[in-house]
């Protein structure tokens, strides 16, 4: 199977309008969506989702930050797209982000930084089992052949 990621539009890039923006720059790469749910989430499962992050002062906050509103959770497909939806996304802190990146061009604070994507393809198997018990869409894009070799 394809590589897969999973994307998060986070509580502030839905607020600001900013789902078509983001949807489109992973589209235009070539990478297929097979997974999208707009929905708000209990604490109990953004705490699920961070545990990695636990112990970090700013968990609470984070947590508070990812159930204010609703998210835009996605699955994306294609040839290393792990990787390279990270540097679509750009930098953790958006000050350091890199113009041209979603948080480059659309986020100021860490703590605001509109989106969340896998870092590894483990966490991603892992990220997409939480999101997504009920599965994945099946299809394949008939540019397929126009994009990848
Ligand atoms: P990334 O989202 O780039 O993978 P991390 O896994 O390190 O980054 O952190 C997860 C999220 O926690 C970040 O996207 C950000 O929203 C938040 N965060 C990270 N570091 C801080 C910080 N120092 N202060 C506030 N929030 C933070």
């Amino acid at each position: 199977m394809a590589e897969q990621t999973f994307i998060m539009i986070k509580p502030d890039g839905v607020q600001r309008g900013l789902i078509g923006e983001i949807i489109s720059r992973f589209e235009k790469k070539g990478f297929y969506l097979k997974g999208l749910k707009l929905q708000n989430v209990e604490k109990s499962f953004a705490e699920q989702h961070y545990a990695d992050l636990s112990s970090k002062p700013f968990f609470g906050g984070l947590v508070e930050y990812i159930v204010s509103g609703p998210v835009v959770a996605m699955v994306w497909e294609g040839k290393s797209v792990v990787a390279t939806g990270r540097k679509i996304i750009g930098a953790t802190n958006p000050l350091a982000s890199e113009p041209g990146t979603i948080r480059g061009d659309f986020a100021v604070d860490i703590g605001r930084n509109v989106i969340h994507g896998s870092d590894s393809v483990e966490n991603a198997r892992k990220e997409i089992a939480l999101w997504f018990p009920e599965g994945l869409a099946g299809w394949t894009s008939s540019q397929h052949n126009w994009i990848y070799e």
